[in-house]
This record gives C-alpha cells, sequence and structure tokens, in this order.
C-alpha cells in the first residue's frame, strides 16, 4: 500500500471527513484491522483564509508549497490538497514537489464523465465558481459545461463556507438555502450538481434531493485510496 499524503487544515472540519474516507475505504478493500498509510500536514487556516481574501495567492503558495515538501520529506507517495479552493495554487505546489498531485478537479471531472454527463453546476467559495483555475480545467480538459448560481446566490454559497462551515456550523436555514441554489442549477440544465467545496457535505447529502451530488471530498479521497492501492 502506498502512503497517502494530505494537505488539510483548510479547514480542519473537512479534513476529518479525508481522514474517515480513506481509513474507511481502505478497510472496505482490505478488511479486517487494514487502515490507510496517510502523512498529513495540517496548517493553520486563519492566515491562509486573510491572504485569499487580500488576493495574495503567492503569500499562500510560499506557505502551502513549504508544507507539501515536508508531507514529501515525511514519506508521502502522492499528494492531495484537501481543498477545492487552494487548487488555485496547485502549479506552483506541483513544481515543488517530486512526487505527483492527485488534482481534486480532475478526480471530480472523471466520475462526471463516467457517468457520461456533460453539464453540470458548481458550488464552492467565490474563488472556486468565479476564477478560472477550477472551472477551465472541467472545460477545457474534459469538454464539460460549466453552471454557476448567479451573483447573488454566490455570495449566499460563498458566506456559508467562510462564515459556518468552516467554522462547524451546519445551519437548517442554510441548507434551504442550499437546496433551493441547488434545485435551480438543476432547473437550469446542470445533470449534477458538484459540491465544490470540502465543508459543503457537512450541510447537504444525496437524501435532501433527487439532483445528483458530487461531493468532491468523497470523490477525491475515494481516488487516493485507488492509487493507494494500485501497483
Ligand atoms: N475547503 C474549501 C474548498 O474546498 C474552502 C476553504 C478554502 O478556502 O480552502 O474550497
Amino acid at each position: 500500500m502506498k502512503t497517502i499524503g494530505l494537505l488539510g487544515g483548510m479547514s480542519w472540519e473537512s479534513s476529518v471527513g479525508y481522514y474517515r474516507v480513506i481509513n474507511e475505504a481502505v478497510k472496505d478493500s482490505l478488511g479486517g484491522l487494514h487502515s490507510a498509510k496517510i502523512v498529513m500536514y495540517s496548517v493553520d487556516f486563519d492566515p491562509i483564509e486573510k491572504l485569499q481574501h487580500n488576493s495574495d495567492w503567492e503569500g499562500t503558495a510560499k506557505i502551502l508549497t513549504e508544507a507539501a515538501k515536508r508531507v514529501q520529506s515525511a514519506g508521502a507517495d502522492f499528494l492531495l490538497i484537501c481543498t477545492n479552493t487552494m487548487h488555485k495554487v496547485a502549479p506552483q505546489i506541483e513544481k515543488a514537489i517530486d512526487i505527483p498531485l492527485l488534482h481534486i478537479a480532475d478526480a471530480t471531472a472523471e466520475v462526471i464523465v463516467k457517468k457520461g454527463m456533460k453539464t453540470v453546476g458548481l458550488l464552492g467559495t467565490a474563488f472556486t465558481m468565479e476564477q478560472d483555475f477550477y472551472k477551465a480545467r472541467l472545460t477545457e480538459n474534459y469538454g464539460l459545461t460549466v453552471l454557476v448560481p448567479n451573483e447573488e446566490d454566490r455570495k449566499i454559497v460563498h458566506n456559508v463556507i467562510y462564515k459556518e462551515l468552516c467554522l462547524g456550523n451546519s445551519l437548517p436555514a442554510s441548507k434551504v438555502e442550499y437546496l433551493r441554489i441547488i434545485k435551480s442549477l438543476a432547473n437550469q440544465g446542470a445533470e449534477a450538481v458538484i459540491l465544490g467545496c470540502t465543508e459543503i457535505g457537512m450541510l447537504v447529502d444525496q437524501t435532501d434531493t433527487e439532483v445528483t451530488l458530487l461531493d468532491t471530498t468523497y470523490i477525491h479521497a475515494q481516488k487516493a485510496v485507488e492509487w493507494a492501492l494500485c501497483d
């Protein structure tokens, strides 16, 4: 079994999800007392969040490349950045390490393509929904059409992530708003909606809606186990 490297803490609430899904998937595959071999570096999210909102992406890249190098030196065979948003600086991180990076958008796109879907909705932080580092990868590399909520709804989605979910608060009123926005994306033609932020699964899951949800935490973590268990 290969050793999975996790760059976590963004937020730690979602890193808990990665740890659980990865270990459960290894147990399901190998049985008994088997568990995953993991090296994790969990950052302090507060300075990262401040740099993001000041558009100082190079500042975030500096912190994350240092952390990624430590994960590599600790023996990881490959790396996951446990957040969609911080894939904004994936190119800088990838350049700084010798081990492969398992990109969250690739893992997600592969699931979408396998399902034969062409048009998907995307929920995430404003950075993920509005900038090109994530959407363009889906459209240019996989030929997908990506729909995002309108400006007002993007603000709601973004604020719930930073002001509630990253602090561990999952509020019923926010769930109602998210389900309304998911439905509206489906009405506009989305065949599924990507939960493109690793905390959203704390608020909504497949039992809440008939619209197919693609939880990036689950998909990314499952793919990591596939990589860890292949020869
Ligand atoms: N975990 C979130 C994501 O997947 C947001 C927190 C962050 O800004 O990294 O995008």
